[in-house]
């Protein structure tokens, strides 16, 4: 952690000063209101009793779960900053008054241009003074850090409940909650087992819907059948009664976005959870026919997650998977293009990539082959970690002291050549 020095209060106001406090408290619960209104006579009194300020008011927001919030009183705050009627603004503490770095920034420094300083009192740091943008920029990355961190835990707490079997929510065509319990909603249930019974009849998706929609028969959330919402229908497993929990999962902590997992993180398949619509013969014989009917088409869609993230250690070009006589690989794009004068790196097979991707239970930002059977695996919380395989027909002889030894060699040599360059 880099030091940091105490700011001084930079200058000596001549004239009373108006100052301003902003508070914010995350949560609407009563323990949180009661305080936001201890921080408001908090801060009102601080003002009050300290010689040369004047009371400009105090400003508070309560924050809604979830990272999106309009945040009225600080939109009010910086108006009446720009509306000249405040000279100093006081607040907590740096991840308090905004959320990332970079709406931080921007507001602090708008605020300078007009010459009003933002105190922030954790911190001990006055935005007006000579290191404040200085320090400001790097105890804003730590602030970022901690919110992440909470939503680390909350995303922790939620795969918790998942490995215990546990769904955060339930919601689906055919079922209905009551009572926390999950029932079987009879009308929406024949429909789905009508879905069931005319693809096993041997007609299409894209017909199926056809003949819902002429039926005039409510689709789930309002809109109308069509062929995906179909084969949605048949590859969901929850209707025998089984869950495939984390599917998808919530990728930026800072935009709260759901993106589907494709193997970065550890699936849970619970059976049994909740009443059956589909037998488990139905399910399966619809899943074979799925794949014989998908493989006859010859088109099918192979939305790898690694995709797009693989690169080579040696040359720096993307790694792509291809397919090796009936087996998946890995290989640099170099190399597939322009053979070994172009790079030399060598070949990974795509069950041993994923399955150290998988074994990482981390969200991976960017991998790297390594030379040596390496890679370097870099997360999205910017924590890294070598790994190493062996081909797999070598696998039991290799002990973990190779292993080791292999690992330790690999980063002496990377070491090298970023001294060499
Ligand atoms: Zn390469």
């Amino acid at each position: 952690m880099p030091k940091i020095k105490k700011v001084q209060t930079p200058q000596n106001y001549e004239k009373p000063i108006r100052v301003a406090a902003y508070a914010r408290v995350s949560s609407g619960k009563d323990a949180m209101l009661h305080s936001l209104s201890a921080q408001v006579s908090y801060y009102s009194d601080l003002i009050q009793k300290h010689p040369g300020w004047f009371y400009a008011g105090v400003y508070t927001d309560e924050a809604v779960t979830g990272t999106k919030e309009d945040r009225e009183n600080f939109q009010r705050l910086i108006a009446d900053c720009k509306a000249g009627k405040i000279d100093m603004v006081i607040t907590k503490s740096i991840s308090r008054f905004a959320r990332n770095t970079v709406t931080l920034l921007e507001t602090v420094r708008e605020l300078k241009n007009m010459s009003i300083d933002v105190f922030f009192e954790e911190q001990n740091i006055h935005t007006m003074s000579n290191e404040g943008e200085l320090m400001l920029t790097i105890l804003a990355s730590y602030a970022q850090e901690e919110s992440r961190s909470v939503s680390e835990n909350c995303k922790w707490r939620i795969r918790k409940n998942f490995e215990e079997g546990k769904a955060n929510t339930f919601s689906l065509y055919g079922y209905e909650k009551i009572n926390g319990e999950i029932r079987i909603k009879e009308d929406e249930a024949e429909v789905v087992r009508e879905i069931f019974n005319l693809y096993l009849s041997g007609i299409g998706t894209t017909k199926i819907a056809k003949i819902l929609r002429q039926k005039k028969i409510p689709s789930p959330k309002g809109s109308e059948w069509s062929s995906t919402k179909i084969r949605a229908t048949l590859r969901n497993e929850k209707y025998i009664g089984d869950m495939l929990l984390q599917k998808v999962y919530t990728k930026d902590h800072l935009c709260k976005k759901t993106v589907p997992n494709n193997g970065v993180l550890p699936k849970y398949y619970v059976e049994d959870t909740h009443p059956a619509i589909i037998s488990k013969e139905d399910f399966e014989k619809v899943q074979k026919l799925f794949s014989e009917r998908s493989s006859n088409t010859g088109k099918i869609r192979y939305d790898y997650d690694l995709k797009g993230i693989v690169f080579c250690g040696c040359c720096g070009h993307r790694y792509r998977r291809k397919k090796n006589y009936k087996k998946y690989v890995w290989r640099c794009g170099a190399y597939s293009l322009n053979g070994l004068e172009a790079c030399s790196s060598k070949q990974i097979p795509d069950s041993i990539l994923h399955d150290l991707a998988v074994n990482c239970e981390k969200e991976i930002e960017k991998i790297i082959i390594l030379p040596e059977n390496n890679v370097q695996f870099i997360f999205t919380d910017k924590t890294e970690i070598i790994k190493h395989w062996v081909q797999p027909s070598r696998a039991d002889s290799w002990t973990d002291e190779m292993k080791d030894k292999a690992r330790k060699q690999t980063i002496e040599r990377i070491m090298r050549n970023a001294e060499n360059n």
